[in-house]
């Protein structure tokens, strides 16, 4: 960005100023570049506003204080734009950064990360109770969206295959399909409870009189937590070989030598080496086709 000239600082303060004035002289009175940024501050003297600082800088926003009853000097005036900048940047409001913090910052499917930055957005200007319930909508959407991001018909095997909508049963079809064995009974279990409760929680408060902020927010951190959590889950999955160890050495330093896929493009058998004794590891995925 060029340097501000007079006439910028200038035009600035004639448009900002409630008295119509008329900028007699403006000069840059100090220069800062102790933050890593140049600030300019400006002594802007009119015929009928009175003086005032002029605080601007390379990617800094520029603003005006009155000289005189408050701000005495550059040093002053200089401390108060910077802090003021400061806090305007800690306390932005981005629902992405909600978003990510809850899912781990984990990669999300970029339509549910779409949907789920925009319940965090509406939750902070929820108000009503129409509001409210809305964002259960909203929850509920992400969930059936969440639904069709996980689920793939081969997932159900032999049984019927689950209505559009029904995003429990396929969180069912998915957790049995990815996570089998005893091993991975308590993981299980506990996706399961946390499928249902936010399922059934999303509907509760789309058809609540009574929820408030707490309940509503509540529910949109349900609903972003179980998306970080089946994304965890497709992690896990695409990660094959984090749960195994050498047979031989109780090893986990392995590498894969081989690997096989079936028509669907998902890995049926792994063939894995240790990196400590080189002793050869077959690992056979549970898939029902
Ligand atoms: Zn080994």
């Amino acid at each position: 960005m060029a340097e501000r000239t007079f006439e910028d600082i200038s035009k600035y303060v004639e448009w900002q100023s409630q008295n119509k004035c008329k900028v007699l002289n403006a000069k840059p009175e100090h220069t800062f570049n102790d933050l890593g940024v140049e600030v300019r501050v400006w002594n802007v003297k009119t015929d009928t506003d009175g003086s005032w600082w002029v605080v601007e800088g390379d990617e800094v926003p520029m603003n005006l204080y009155p000289q005189g009853a408050y701000y005495f000097g550059t040093d002053e005036v200089y401390s108060f734009h910077m802090g003021i900048m400061e806090r305007m940047k800690n306390s932005e409001y981005r629902p992405e950064d909600f978003v990510k913090a809850i899912t781990l910052n984990d990669d999300i499917a970029p339509q549910l990360f779409r949907k789920l930055k925009n319940i965090a957005n509406l939750i902070d200007s929820a108000i009503e109770i129409e509001d409210f319930q809305a964002i259960g909508v909203q929850c509920r959407e992400i969930l059936i969206e969440l639904g069709n991001t996980i689920y793939i018909i081969e997932m159900a095997g032999e049984d019927e295959q689950p209505q559009a909508s029904n995003f429990k049963k396929k969180g069912e079809f998915f957790v049995q399909f990815y996570l089998r064995g005893s091993d991975n009974s308590d993981y299980r279990s506990i996706i399961k409870k946390l499928t249902e409760s936010t399922w059934d929680y999303a509907n509760k408060i789309t058809h609540s009189h009574n929820a408030t902020f707490y309940e509503a927010s509540t529910c949109v951190t349900l609903c972003t937590s179980l998306v970080g959590v089946y994304e965890n889950i497709k992690q896990k999955v695409f990660d094959p070989i984090s749960q195994y160890k050498c047979k031989n050495c109780k090893s986990k330093k392995l590498k894969i030598i081989d690997d096989e896929s079936g028509k669907d493009g998902i890995v049926k058998t792994l063939l894995l080496q240790c990196e400590e004794c080189e002793d050869i590891t077959e690992v056979i995925f549970g898939n029902k086709n």
